[in-house]
């Protein structure tokens, strides 16, 4: 095992990692940037270093400095956590190259899997399903005019590099598809310094199903299971639960044998998550494979008791899998997740930064609160926007929504904007309760909602 691993990363997550390696006995390095200072992550692990200034570029994104502090501080490894350099091949390449162990898989298998035309002509050359669409990056109008007409309106327009949901354009007919094309590409380019895209079959009410991978270096890989995510705004996650009310035994042996086969298509070792899109008629569809921890990840862990960060530092340290036979993975009850934002979800989720000045977090029994948030904490305009994960799990489903809207009651966080009164509109839902959401779902309660309550701050405003 370790002895000292450096945590590449802040927020929510860094604290995650810093707290496994400490019910581990593994030493932590914390790094931070100057906004950070006052983080828990900061005090929680044996060691700190300010990495550099507030931006990202200059801190959680600046490898020398933190190849830098790795060395100074004599770490073993590297948990890059997810988002900044979780999915960078490049980063994991010099980790390796320092002698350093990325906890996460090979470069190889990053660099295949971040681009996305890639990882579906690799999967699907190992029989996986992928949604109908053209193989190659689209050079001009004319060809992208020949793949729509191939696969039909409507299609979506994606960045090969693409990732939470940015560099995606729907398109219906041939005028739009031609006018989002420049500024797909455009986008794609400023966002991800690269402006390949494709275009795929857009899917009209899918699901979107997911399913967690671990595999070691000795040839053992098993699923945790689905989550599903299908709840989203502007094509990310916003609640997700684990296992799919959607999924039955049958299609998740099913789905789940050929999620193994997609992360076997490129070797696959260490911790992963495989996406899927089901369809209305009860087909399924790969579309990326993320190659790090998830953001969700905790509902899995809710309900088979596996520790997957554990698993991630064990698999790196050279460990064999806890749990080697898929038929031996429990699945016990239901967990779901509210990610709780500093955004304004009255206001198209924009993300509203500034000091936490009342905060209540919930508990009791069945809550599980990943956060790094506290009364006099500043959510800082720099990172995401996510302050917390609210998790809750119960016997069934409907226990899990319980416990829930009864902990979203007792949450305080005052006076920053968040996504907690969504997500109370979103389990009262009747389409919800049913589980009858499909990924269109938060554009069609919004609407209603969001005109009530800015309303409602507008005249809150104007009594001022
Ligand atoms: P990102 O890497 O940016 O998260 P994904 O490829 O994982 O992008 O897709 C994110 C979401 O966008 C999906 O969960 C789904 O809601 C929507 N989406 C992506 N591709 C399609 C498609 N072909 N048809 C319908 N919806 C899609």
């Amino acid at each position: 095992m370790f002895s000292k691993i450096l945590v590449a990363n802040r927020g929510e997550i860094a604290l995650r990692i810093t707290r496994a390696c400490k019910e581990m006995g593994v030493r932590t390095v914390a790094i931070y940037s100057e906004a950070d200072a006052e983080s828990p992550h900061v005090h929680l692990a044996d060691e700190a270093i300010c990495i550099g200034k507030a931006p990202s570029a200059q801190s959680y994104l600046n490898i020398p400095a933190i190849i830098s502090a790795a060395e100074i501080t004599d770490v073993d490894a590297i948990h890059p956590g997810y988002g900044f350099l979780a999915e960078n091949a490049h980063f994991a390449e010099i980790c390796g190259s320092c002698q350093i162990k990325f906890i996460g898989p090979s470069p190889q298998a990053i660099r295949v899997m971040g681009d996305k035309m890639a990882a579906r002509e690799a999967v699907r050359k190992c029989g996986v399903p992928i949604v109908a669409g053209g193989q190659e990056a689209i050079k001009d109008k004319e060809e992208a005019l020949r793949v729509a007409k191939k696969i039909k309106y409507p299609v979506i327009i994606k960045a090969a590099a693409g990732g939470g949901g940015r560099g995606m354009r729907v398109c219906h007919n041939e005028v739009r598809l031609v006018s989002a094309l420049m500024t797909a590409q455009h986008e794609a380019e400023s966002a991800f310094g690269n402006s390949a895209v494709y275009i795929e079959k857009y899917l009209e009410k899918p699901k979107h199903i997911e399913f967690q991978i671990l595999a070691d270096s000795y040839g053992h890989i098993t699923h945790l299971y689905e989550r599903d995510c299908t709840i989203q705004r502007r094509h990310q996650k916003l609640l997700e639960e684990a296992p799919s009310p959607s999924v039955d035994w049958k299609l998740r042996k099913k789905m789940g044998e050929v999620a193994i086969k997609a992360a076997k298509a490129v070797n696959y070792v260490n911790a992963g998550t495989i996406e899927f899109l089901l369809d209305t008629d009860g087909k399924f569809y790969f579309i990326e494979m993320n190659t790090r921890v998830q953001v969700e990840h905790g509902i899995t862990e809710l309900v088979t008791g596996i520790d997957i960060v554990k698993e991630q530092i064990r698999i790196a340290a050279g460990e064999k899998l806890s749990i080697r036979k898929q038929d031996k993975i429990p699945l016990k009850g239901h967990a779901m997740e509210c990610r709780i934002n500093a955004e304004d979800p009255a206001n198209d989720f924009t993300p509203c930064p500034g000091k936490i000045e009342r905060y209540n977090a919930p508990g009791g029994p069945g809550v599980r609160l990943d956060s790094h948030v506290y009364a006099g904490y500043t959510v800082s305009p720099h990172y995401d926007s996510m302050i917390g994960k609210l998790m809750t799990f119960g016997r069934n489903r409907g226990e899990a929504i319980g416990i829930m809207q009864r902990a979203l009651e007792e949450f305080i966080i005052e006076p920053i904007k968040t996504t907690v009164p969504i997500h109370k509109e979103i389990l009262k839902s009747p389409i919800f309760r049913r589980a009858q959401m499909t990924t269109d779902f938060i554009p069609r309660i919004l609407g209603e909602w969001s005109d009530k309550n800015a309303d409602e701050s507008k005249i809150a405003a104007l009594k001022k």
